[in-house]
């Protein structure tokens, strides 16, 4: 479906009253009405971590926009995760890529930026793709839940990104993980095989570890650097 955009000032009001409206709604329910107002003009995001907000909002909109972030440093079987997803789901994957490839940034940069500024390594390959791959888009979702890390306790289901000037939509912000666990069981949703293997939320291999018993989701990101979020969420 053809939608034509809406004014910053139309989104931002429909993000206010969406979120008070649909704060209870379940996730299906919530990607129906963004299917509804926003039409091609919305788009899923995912890290390939798992497929469970791609296989949702397929059901509210199949063959829709799902967009990955390719920063070139991620692991091979989130690849595969992407190229499986794209291949047997009703979405159309389309794969960002930073400006500049790892060779060339650590041409201008110094090897292993990630260690040592991983701020600016993730403004440069995660900030900025995502904010330019966006620009066509007036809504997008993310699968962001308030039980994976005390940064996400406030997540809205509907809210106002006003950085982008976007309608930010996280549909399973009231799940759990055992939510997610039994959505995944019963609709057979693929999954990143890293989850399997300890790793509890997966992202860029040099910023990702297991995660060790009774610590949250997110703890294997940017272990030991005080760093919680990749600033796509800020
Ligand atoms: Fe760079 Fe690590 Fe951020 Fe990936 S997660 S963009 S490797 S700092």
């Amino acid at each position: 479906m053809t939608t034509a955009p809406h004014t910053a000032q139309d989104l931002e009001r429909l993000a206010e009253q969406a979120g008070r409206d649909l704060e209870e709604a379940s996730a299906l329910d919530v990607l129906r009405w963004a299917a509804d107002t926003f039409g091609s003009r919305f788009c899923v995001t995912s890290s390939m971590e798992d497929a469970v907000v791609a296989h949702l909002a397929a059901r509210a909109m199949p063959g829709v926009d799902v967009v990955f972030l390719d920063t070139g440093y991620h692991f091979p079987e989130t690849i595969g995760t992407r190229d499986a997803v794209a291949a047997v789901m009703d979405v159309n994957v389309i794969t960002l890529t930073p400006r500049q490839t790892v060779a060339e940034q650590d041409a201008q940069y110094g090897p292993k930026l990630h260690d040592r500024d991983p701020d600016r390594c993730c403004a440069l390959r995660k900030v900025a793709p995502l904010e330019e791959g966006l620009r066509g888009y007036d809504a997008w979702a993310t699968g962001l839940r308030r039980d994976e890390s005390p940064t996400r306790a406030g997540t809205p289901v509907v809210g106002w990104d006003a950085r982008r000037a976007k309608v930010k939509i996280s549909p399973i912000a009231r799940w759990t993980q055992e939510d997610v666990e039994a959505y995944v069981a019963e609709q057979g949703v693929l999954t990143n095989p890293l989850l399997t293997d300890g790793y509890a939320s997966v992202g860029c291999a040099p910023c990702t570890r297991r995660v060790l018993e009774g610590e949250d989701a997110r703890s294997g990101r940017w272990a030991g650097l005080g760093k919680t979020e990749c600033g796509i969420h800020l």
